[in-house]
């Protein structure tokens, strides 16, 4: 039986307590909804702003009945949110994204594979588990080569570069992994990431390409749209669709990409939820991505992605946040600020959309 559209005043259960439920909650709250999250922290971003946190660890069983017994339908804002965790839910609550799409990208070679079954182009790349397997892989795939975990790895972490001064055992323990994949390096003319939202109905969307410049494997700008080829952006934007599509997707999608040399398109990884190259949207776009996935959990229709200004999005990494006033004295900076109290390095504090209308 198909689940029943959820109306405003209804309640949207937020798995993950981060800027990204914060940005949710806060385009949910705009539509009229409520928002309750499960974070293991007390006042998290997203619990600064939800009428009702559930804080408590994801293992904790008796806490996620009582979460789910207070919600409508739930979503997720982080990928690394345990899988159990969210099957466990899944049993008495509606789950948007399935649960089997966040099981698959939790796991890079799980990911890769399905990218290929489906056809769509990916870095080279060799499952590795143990170091005799890394060393014979490191011999075939050359280098500069990358070694990442298969799981836990976002934002750089577990992930190494190779090169052939590099020693298969020092790079097996610094990954610190039972399992890691081994990829050949891609010699990219820039990074891109479209962002596809699909409704109950299988109704979609995607933004246009927007091009990502990463510093210490920490996203630090992203510039809306992307610098591209219109063949390349139609390209990218048609993978984007046809990901989502073959996953079942309800919800939001971020797919990160690499532009060859050559203007080829491959897939490096993927979300299922708002990615923080999507947070332009936000300012820049009829509705935003957070908007689009509230849409899509509650089974409305999906609003228009068009943009009204290109955009220039900073992130503020640790002490940048110390700077905020500077972006209040640029008229079209847009500061958002995720009401993070402490400070650390690498850790994501705020970001700055800088708007450039269309005339
Ligand atoms: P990931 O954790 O896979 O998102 O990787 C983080 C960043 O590392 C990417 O955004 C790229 O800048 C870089 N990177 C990852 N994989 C590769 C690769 N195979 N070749 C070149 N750069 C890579």
């Amino acid at each position: 039986m198909a689940a029943p559209v959820l109306a405003p005043g209804a309640t949207i259960g937020i798995l993950g307590g981060g800027q990204l439920g914060r940005m949710t909650a806060q385009a949910a709250s705009r539509l009229g909804y409520r928002c309750h999250v499960f974070a293991t922290e007390p006042d998290s971003p997203a619990g600064q702003v939800c009428g009702a946190a559930t804080v408590a660890d994801f293992s904790d069983l008796a806490a996620l009945d009582r979460f789910a017994a207070a919600v409508d339908v739930v979503t997720f804002e982080f990928e690394n949110i345990p899988a159990d965790a969210v099957r466990f839910v899944g049993v008495s609550k509606l789950v948007l994204p399935r649960a089997e799409i966040l099981e698959i990208t939790q796991d890079r070679l799980r990911e890769k594979d399905f990218l290929h079954s489906i056809d769509v182009a990916t870095a080279a790349y060799r499952e590795v588990s143990d170091v005799a397997a890394l060393a014979r892989a490191m011999r075939d795939f050359g280098y500069p080569a990358v070694l990442k975990s298969v799981r836990m790895g976002y934002d750089g972490k577990g992930q190494m570069t190779l090169n052939p001064e590099t020693k298969p055992e020092e790079a097996w323990r610094h990954m610190g992994a039972e399992i890691g994949v081994l990829e050949s390096f891609v010699d990219f003319a820039c990074e891109i990431s479209v962002i596809v939202a699909r409704g109950r109905n299988g109704a979609w969307a995607t933004y246009p390409p927007v091009e990502n410049q990463h510093t210490a494997h920490i996203l630090d700008t992203t510039i809306a749209p992307a610098r591209i080829a219109a063949e390349t952006a139609m390209r990218a934007e048609a993978i984007a669709r046809h990901i989502a599509e073959k996953l079942d997707l309800v919800g939001v999608l971020a797919v990160e990409m690499f532009v060859t040399q050559a203007g080829d398109v491959l897939v490096n990884e993927l979300a299922p939820r708002p990615h923080n190259s999507g947070h332009w949207t936000i300012d820049a776009c009829v509705t935003s991505q957070f908007e689009q996935l509230v849409r899509a959990v509650c089974g409305l229709p999906l609003g228009s992605v068009a943009h009204h200004s290109d955009a220039v999005m900073k992130n503020l990494i640790g002490r940048d946040v110390e700077k905020w006033r500077d972006a209040l004295s640029d008229p079209f900076a847009k500061l958002h600020l995720y009401g993070k109290t402490e400070i650390q390095p690498g850790r994501k504090m705020g970001h700055v959309t800088r708007l450039i209308p269309h005339r």
